[in-house]
């Protein structure tokens, strides 16, 4: 808006200045040149564009320290402006949504065992393996205190798990086709395993001493923060979709817990990218919220693109926005800043332009033979600097919008 205002700015303003040097010279008192001179250099003065210059930049400038603070880091201005207009955000869900990082959350013990003694098993077979889930399983028992075992004789079967010998009883944990190896029967425990499985969760199976004795069930949480940031994002009027590269079940289990609007599961990085270019033809306006290296042309695709400062940081370069820690609240934070910044360009545009539509005529001299009213340049270019302060003034304000 200020650079389509300023194409036709310059040049009316001239115009404005040669007319009343002209008609002050025709039709003017006494010393003609004198007058002519005052109005044609007070109009100048008084419509000088400082203000009109100022008015977005201090505004964008102000706001990016601002959601410094919030922890929104703005690296494209302009990508806050758009941020205002978008009505859809696309999400990735693995170390967005979620912590990206699995964790122990279920132990479930079906014969005559402890969960700790369980835990503790399943802790010392995983330690040999270098799967992310066995970290899981892992670190879970540290943090629970499960007593340390040490096994013997390990061997990993690829893709069904992992098997040997701790405190000479035979341990088995893995899922349902390396139990089937073993000659066990799941059906009793199926039931559990699947509600597991509903609730987006990892299901194995433990067997110790060819007797099924357990399950144990692996999980990415949800940051803590997720479920607060959707809910007000919708109340902000954005629509919320889940695009991840993840299985249905799983996305599912994740959307339904969170209200997310809509999920496309088991798209690729380049589908992601695909599924933003095709609703800009539509007509939306798209943010991209993502963190990992797949995210980066999407991040790049889309209108604003929004980077987990714990992610890649190829994310980060082709995003405009990061949030720092990956806290989704940010998003809304940068949502309400980018609205709060707009409304704050359209307040300082109006100072800029309210100070030269008053002083204009008044510096050329229209009040004159009514009133016998006319500017002085000292006090044309008073009135100019105050639009400047008063731009810069209400820019400020925007260093202590609530977020
Ligand atoms: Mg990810």
């Amino acid at each position: 808006m200020a650079d389509r205002v300023s194409a036709v700015f310059v040049l009316t303003v001239v115009g404005v200045a040669i007319l009343a040097f002209a008609l002050w010279m025709i039709f003017g008192p006494e010393p003609v040149l004198v007058f002519a001179m005052a109005a044609a250099v007070s109009v100048l003065i008084v419509a000088c564009p400082c203000a009109l210059g100022l008015a977005t930049p201090i505004s964008i400038t102000t706001a990016a320290g601002r959601g410094a603070q919030a922890g929104v880091l703005i690296k494209d201005a302009e990508a806050l402006e758009r941020m205002a207009g978008v009505d859809t955000l696309i999400v990735d869900k693995t170390g967005t949504l979620t912590m990206g990082k699995p964790k122990l959350t279920d132990m479930v013990a079906l014969a005559d065992i402890t969960e700790a003694e369980l835990l503790s098993l399943a802790a010392a077979l995983e330690r040999g393996s270098e799967h992310p889930l066995a970290e899981a399983i892992v670190e879970g028992a540290e943090a629970a205190g499960a007593a340390r075992q040490e096994a013997a004789e390990f061997a990993a079967v690829t893709g069904k798990g992992v098997r040997g010998q701790i405190g000479g009883r035979a341990v088995v944990l893995g899922n349902a086709a390396m139990m089937k190896d073993l000659g066990l029967d799941t059906g009793v425990a199926e039931d559990r395993a699947d509600t597991l499985r509903t609730e987006g969760k990892t299901a194995m199976f433990i067997a110790v001493d060819g007797a099924l004795a357990g399950i144990v069930a692996v999980a990415d949480p949800i940051k803590e923060s997720t479920a607060q940031a959707i809910k007000e994002l919708h109340a902000l009027g954005l629509r919320v979709i889940m695009a991840t590269g993840d299985n249905d079940r799983t996305a599912q289990a994740v959307a339904g817990k969170l209200g997310i609007d809509e999920v496309r599961a088991g798209v690729l990085p380049e589908a992601k990218k695909y599924l933003i270019d095709q609703l800009r033809r539509e007509g939306h306006k798209i943010a991209m919220a993502g963190d990992g290296v797949n995210d980066a042309p999407a991040l790049a695709a889309a209108d604003v693109g929004i980077a987990m400062g714990t992610g890649a940081d190829v994310a980060m370069e082709s995003a405009g926005i990061t949030l720092l820690g990956g806290d989704l609240m940010g998003i809304v934070r940068a949502r309400k800043l980018a609205r709060a910044t707009l409304r704050n360009i359209k307040q300082n545009l109006f100072f800029a332009f309210a100070y030269n539509a008053l002083g204009v005529p008044i510096a050329a001299g229209l009040l004159y033979p009514l009133s016998g009213l006319l500017l002085s340049p000292m006090i044309a270019a008073a009135a100019m600097s105050l639009s400047s302060v008063s731009v810069i003034t209400n820019a400020l304000r925007l260093r202590r919008v609530e977020l």
